[in-house]
């Protein structure tokens, strides 16, 4: 049923802002709109968003991406939501208000809910059954900091008036009516970076759920990626078209960048760095500090599952120079800035932020910048700035080749960083695999709409992603095997200097 005269529209909740995008049959983009939010930083460690602000630029956004697409809601056959994954948000169904503001994925308060969570057991109490070791990064235990702190949170999440969700969820309630009616639904990779969702049956594990003290009438039904959730209410801003497709972003950045077979892979290059490799209908433990999640699921086909190394800190460090060291005006300036020198100069910069991610899991890490001599100027550190991405990243893949046995032959990249050749060749270099981006560098939007498409049969699957995507460029590497290996091994000594941190 390829209905030429019809679009469909993906909502992009992302982590520094919410984008609408329209596509075509072709899977080419024909009109955005996009808005930042803004980033609140309480404390230090602490990162919070305003739902309230989210929903009205989802909403802000939508009516712009129409409008300049000259379409109405009714040349939409369907809306694809992706967000940023395990940000939380609790809210009351009575009244729509949300008891706190969304905990964000890189907030770190949860560090003594997760040790104490852990006790004995440790790390990995629950990995054998969710994928993922306990840290401060998912959902589960923001949830019980907000029901442990807010005032009568408990007592109403006890009562059932509580609802919780990542921000997929938060934008499909309120689309689909809100108080009145809204669907509490979630799909199966969002769950999985809960911490709550048992990998094998992909439904809340209630024994979790109740070591963490949260109530089961909180958490929102599981479904699949690609199937009708529900329509755009009367009224509303896509007024009865269905919401037909979600996708964590990471996960719908895999599927617009069509790594449907196992041993393909993808990196995207956004706030944080996320490579995901495609293992297949069976979920494959981690030894080596990844996480295993949900792929994505189309319809009532099974499961499919991915390795996944996800770093916290890489384009935020750009922005970090950009906003708290004024040293670039914006982030595209920092390749001018790192081509004034000829390498790092000796420096190397580990932007442990948030902890370390994939592959140490460290909360109590914190960031360190190591090398340093007089010769070092800022050059050298918008290099180290950059070459940390890329470092980062070749840690990722060495460990998803130990645990998939899987060799690498080429790396297909995504995100706002992959604007950056000079980073670009460096990836090549560091990895010693070519680097390639696609024509379509919006693969998250692009992934959660061929979601929502497959399920309305606007695509008829799989096979029109694949015909769809497109070679952009290349980075083959350039370095020799000498000097690829001595800066790397610097950079893991650098490493250590920033674990165990925080007293
Ligand atoms: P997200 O989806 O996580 O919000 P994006 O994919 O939009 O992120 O990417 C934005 C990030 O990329 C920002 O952290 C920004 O600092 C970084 N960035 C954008 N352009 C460049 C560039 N030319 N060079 C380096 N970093 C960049």
């Amino acid at each position: 049923m390829a209905e030429e005269q019809k679009y469909v529209l993906a909502i992009d909740q992302g982590t520094t802002s919410s984008r609408a995008i329209v596509f075509d049959h072709s899977g080419q983009i024909v009109s955005t709109g996009q808005m930042e939010h803004e980033q609140i930083f309480p404390r230090a460690g602490w990162v919070e968003h305003n739902p309230k602000e989210i929903w009205t630029n989802v909403r802000e956004v939508v009516g712009l991406a129409l409008t300049r697409a000259n379409i109405t809601h009714r040349n939409i056959a369907a809306v694809g939501i992706t967000n940023q994954r395990e940000t939380t948000v609790v809210w009351d169904k009575t009244t729509g208000e949300p008891v706190y503001n969304a905990i964000v994925w890189q907030d770190t308060r949860t560090d003594k809910i997760v040790e104490e969570l852990g006790g004995r057991k440790g790390q990995d109490k629950y990995k054998k059954k969710v994928g993922l070791p306990l840290a401060t990064y998912f959902s589960g235990p923001k949830v019980k900091w907000i029901l442990d702190n807010v005032d009568g949170a408990r007592q109403k999440a006890e009562a059932g008036n509580l609802m919780f969700g990542n921000t997929d969820a938060w934008v499909l309630w309120n689309m689909t009516g809100g108080v009145d009616g809204g669907v509490h639904v979630t799909d199966v990779t969002n769950a999985s970076r809960t911490m709550l969702m048992d990998l094998e049956t992909l439904s809340w594990d209630e024994d979790i759920a109740e070591d963490m003290g949260i109530p089961m009438s909180m958490l929102p039904e599981i479904r699949s990626s690609s199937e009708v959730y529900g329509h755009g209410r009367e009224g509303g801003f896509v007024p009865g078209v269905p919401i037909a497709g979600i996708l964590g972003d990471q996960q719908a950045a895999t599927f617009g960048q069509a790594c449907f077979e196992v041993g393909m892979a993808k990196n995207t290059y956004g706030t944080g760095n996320f490579m995901l490799l495609n293992t297949g209908t069976e979920p494959v433990p981690s030894k080596s500090g990844l996480l295993t999640t949900v792929c994505y699921k189309i319809g009532d086909a099974p499961a499919v599952y991915a390795l996944e190394g996800s770093i916290a800190i890489t384009g935020a460090l750009v922005q970090w120079l950009r906003d708290n060291l004024g040293l670039i005006k914006s982030a595209p300036e920092i390749e001018d800035l790192a081509k004034t020198v000829e390498d790092n100069g000796g420096a190397y910069f580990v932007p442990a932020f948030s902890g370390l991610f994939a592959p140490y899991w460290k909360s109590d890490a914190r960031g360190a910048l190591v090398g340093l001599t007089r010769y070092v100027n800022k050059g050298h550190i918008a290099r180290a700035a950059l070459e940390a991405t890329a470092f980062q990243t070749r840690e990722v893949n060495d460990a998803m080749k130990i645990d998939s046995g899987v060799e690498l032959t080429e790396l297909k990249v995504d995100g706002g960083m992959v604007a950056n050749e000079a980073l670009m060749q460096f990836q090549a270099d560091i990895l010693g695999v070519d680097v390639v981006r696609p024509k379509v560098a919006e693969t998250t939007a692009l992934g959660a709409a061929y979601a929502a498409g497959i399920a309305v049969g606007y695509w008829s699957g799989e096979q029109d992603v694949i015909d769809n995507w497109a070679e952009d460029k290349r980075w083959t590497p350039k370095m020799d095997e000498a000097e690829r290996e001595r800066t790397y091994r610097l950079w893991k000594k650098a490493v250590t200097r920033t674990f165990d941190w925080v007293d």
